[in-house]
């Protein structure tokens, strides 16, 4: 499902129908040729049809996406939370291979998102100033990201899309966790940045934003801990 999503919003393919098929012979896949995991391994990695290749993503995609949904479910007990990252995570994943391999991060994921957060958290009755504070950050810090990002490399790194993004995290995870995941990020994008070999290429933020964001769900207590120990004014 994810990977007919990743590759159908690129290409304005609706991604209800038709059903899934070979983007170089577009012979329509039977059930059994999209089992997750299975199917690549029994096809190598290849269209039952014209023998094209699916690409090491689609399989990454498919370990990736059980290993992240396992790990939520291990670190929370079905719950309004585990529904929560459950969701967010599943955009995260979605989002991670729309910004690295097209860079692009749709308005169809993130605005939704938004609502859902805003949605979960009238349910569990958080402070609106916290809220609030929240989305200040998510989208005003990362606008100051975005400029500094620019006068260093000279070409636009964040764009509209980031800031949804960043807004819809905030929402989600809280002003603190979004702080680290801003800060994690941006490392994330600047080693990027000196390791790539084709600098006027655009850096993938929000497959980065999502990365760290999803290290904030996983590690949020050990986080806001050392937030208290080292950086709270009290
Ligand atoms: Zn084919």
């Amino acid at each position: 499902m994810f990977s007919l999503i990743i590759y159908r919003l690129p290409r304005k393919i609706s991604i209800f129908k038709p059903s899934s098929f070979c983007e170089i012979c577009h012979q329509h896949l039977k059930f059994y040729h999209k089992i997750p995991i299975i199917s690549y391994i029994l096809l190598k990695g290849k269209c039952p049809y014209c023998s094209h290749k699916f690409g090491f993503n689609h399989l990454l995609l498919e370990l990736l996406t059980p290993l992240f949904f396992l790990i939520i479910y291990i670190n929370n007990p079905i719950g309004l939370n585990f529904y929560k990252y459950l969701i967010l995570t599943s955009a995260f994943i979605i989002i991670f291979f729309l910004d690295w391999e097209n860079r692009i991060i749709p308005n169809l994921i993130t605005l939704p998102l938004i609502v859902i957060g805003l949605l979960f958290s009238f349910w569990s009755k958080i402070n609106i100033i916290q809220l609030f504070l929240g989305i200040l950050i998510g989208g005003g810090i990362l606008t100051i990201v975005g400029l500094v990002y620019q006068c260093i490399t000279k070409q636009q790194a964040i764009g509209g899309g980031d800031i949804k993004l960043s807004i819809a995290i905030s929402i989600f995870i809280g002003w603190q966790l979004t702080l680290f995941t801003l800060f994690f990020g941006s490392v994330l994008g600047i080693v990027y940045y000196i390791f790539s070999h084709k600098k006027s290429e655009t850096i993938p933020y929000g497959a980065f934003l999502s990365l760290s964001a999803y290290i904030s769900i996983i590690y949020g207590k050990e986080i806001l801990n050392l937030w208290i120990k080292y950086l709270s004014p009290s």
